[in-house]
């Protein structure tokens, strides 16, 4: 297998068979992110491809692959024929695979019609994992994501009326001090309206080169500490209604681990947040000169 650069997976991928459909990301300019910083965004040849599939397709671990992942950034940027190539490839040559999984960016899903997405969900696309970030306008603008909340919210009930299952990615502390519970309510009504199969939070951690980063040393924005980390999440947890949303805060960067299902573990989670508050048994991140 050819990988280039670093490759990236949700965790819940770590089983999976990666193919890089794309390398990098198309839009790449979001503010807190350095993911694909090291790579010129490109549209990955077919053949390159299909010879990654044929010789993950004669390696002996060949039959125990049960998941693919499409990588990298925004693998739904590729044209629906050229993913019903690929979907088709895996199908055939990997038979016992239940689930194939991608990210997408929003604009990526609006931009295919629901014709197309069944079509992707028939061919074995099953789950989406898409970064939202945050459900307020006034903070995605700020952080350069290109995209509205009401945008992010029609690409996931788009996905859902396609039947594609829906993985949603949010950033706790991403509004700074001066908007904690602007960040926590509008993550609260961005979950309610998409009623996601999954959700969860990271927290904000910054990368020296990102333009946030030079906001948090040179004073333009302001982090927030695990115990308001903890407030907010409170807020999001008393006003999200999303029945069935399969939610965690698992992630390394998490101050308190939460998992649960919305709507009904959400008292046992307040419980958590509220014990971890009172002893400050939190997790400990290491900071170092390039990583906040
Ligand atoms: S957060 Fe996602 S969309 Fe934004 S630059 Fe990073 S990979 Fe691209």
């Amino acid at each position: 297998m050819r990988y280039e650069g670093i490759v990236y997976r949700p965790p819940s991928e770590a089983r999976s068979l990666i193919i890089q459909v794309t390398i990098g990301c198309a839009h790449n300019t979001c503010t807190f992110c350095n993911m694909y910083k090291e790579k010129e965004f490109r549209i990955r040849k077919m053949e390159e491809i299909m010879e990654d599939l044929e010789e993950a397709s004669h390696s002996r671990y060949a039959s125990w692959i049960e998941k693919v992942f499409l990588a990298d950034g925004d693998a739904l940027i590729r044209t629906t024929p050229d993913l019903l190539t690929i979907l088709d490839a895996i199908r055939r040559k990997f038979p016992q695979v239940g689930r194939v999984a991608a990210y997408g960016t929003a604009q990526d899903i609006l931009r295919k019609s629901g014709e197309d997405l069944a079509k992707l969900k028939e061919a074995g696309l099953g789950i989406v994992y898409v970064g939202a970030e945050t459900g307020d306008d006034e903070i995605l603008r700020y952080i350069n994501k290109g995209v509205t909340a009401a945008e992010i919210i029609s690409a996931g009930q788009k996905l859902k009326r396609c039947g594609i299952q829906t993985s949603v990615t949010l950033i706790s502390g991403l509004g700074g001090r001066g908007k904690v519970r602007e960040h926590a309510l509008s993550c609260a009504k961005l979950i309610t309206e998409m009623n996601p199969e999954y959700a969860s939070f990271l927290t904000l951690r910054l990368y020296e080169g990102t333009p946030m980063y030079a906001d948090v040393v040179e004073g333009r924005f302001e982090r927030i500490t695990a115990d308001e980390i903890v407030e907010e999440m409170k807020i999001f947890l008393e006003n999200v209604r999303s029945p069935g949303t399969v939610f965690r805060t698992n992630h390394a960067s998490n101050y308190v681990v939460l998992a649960g299902t919305l709507d009904g573990d959400i008292p046992a989670m307040m419980r958590t947040l509220e014990e971890a508050k009172a002893n400050h048994h939190y997790r400990k991140f290491r900071e170092t000169g390039d990583l906040l």
